[in-house]
């Protein structure tokens, strides 16, 4: 019965997408307060964008990175579920897996674990499993979210804790993974996996989108468009040593 399942699919996706819609609306809800108890979320929107070219790059772009106020304080182990997204489910996993490891790369913190999980579940919920997943979100012009759950004020210089947090990847886009990552030779018409999953990750790790045009390079700039690879790798300037003010620097 392929048939029937697939409806049951598009249906079940379409619930996931409406449940959706109203919490991507709501999505500026910086620190409002959840049930229950001390739990609180947010979520992080991330906007599909011209090319970064229009103007020039100040002179001397400043270092930059900007803290949410949040951090992990354990180890966070998390789980995929490439379904939705077109692409070979053991090359999303690796893809998603090098995008989590290029933070932990550069502090004295193991924030992720090594091993990528599985999971069935899609969308966002405080259920006590960091989950990534794709599903529909309205509008179209959003490419991915963040929504985290943490415990504590947002306060940089005293981080709440992140409890749990949920990346959801939009199925309106064509997605794939660029054949010779952030080579120029070839580009995909499509978003780049690990480019928005590496994004994305900077988020739990307690690193704000930035808006500025000058830190247009850096990989928690915050918009993103298709065949863009550059933020792969973290900016030494400011991506990186966002992270390490968080959770210092490896050991040479
Ligand atoms: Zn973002």
């Amino acid at each position: 019965m392929p048939k029937f399942k697939l409806v049951l699919v598009l249906a079940l996706s379409l619930v996931v997408a409406f449940g959706l819609v109203g919490t991507a609306f709501a999505a500026p809800d910086k620190g409002k307060p959840v049930t229950p108890g001390d739990v609180k979320q947010l979520t992080l929107v991330f906007y599909q964008g011209p090319p970064s070219e229009k103007g020039k790059p100040a002179d001397e772009p400043e270092p930059s990175y900007v803290l949410i106020g949040l951090k992990l304080y354990e180890t966070a182990t998390y789980y995929v579920n490439p379904e939705g997204s077109g692409v070979d489910p053991e090359a999303v996993k690796a893809a998603i897996g090098a995008s989590f490891e290029a933070w932990d790369e550069v502090t004295d913190f193991e924030l992720f674990n090594d091993t990528v999980g599985t999971t069935d579940f899609r969308g966002r919920e405080y259920d006590g499993q960091n989950a990534i997943s794709w599903v529909l979100i309205v509008p179209p012009k959003i490419v991915a979210l963040c929504t985290i759950w943490y415990e504590g004020e947002l306060d940089p210089d005293n981080p709440a804790r992140v409890l749990e947090f949920d990346i959801c990847f939009n199925m309106w886009h064509e997605w794939g993974i660029d054949p010779d990552g952030e080579g120029t030779e070839y580009t995909i018409d499509a978003f780049d996996i690990q480019n928005v999953a590496t994004h994305e990750a900077g988020h739990p790790v307690g690193l704000d989108d930035l808006e500025e045009e000058q830190n247009s390079e850096q990989t928690m700039y915050g918009s993103t468009t298709e065949g863009e690879t550059k933020k792969i790798s973290l900016h030494p300037d400011g991506d990186i040593i966002g992270a390490q003010e968080l959770y210092g620097a490896p050991a040479e």
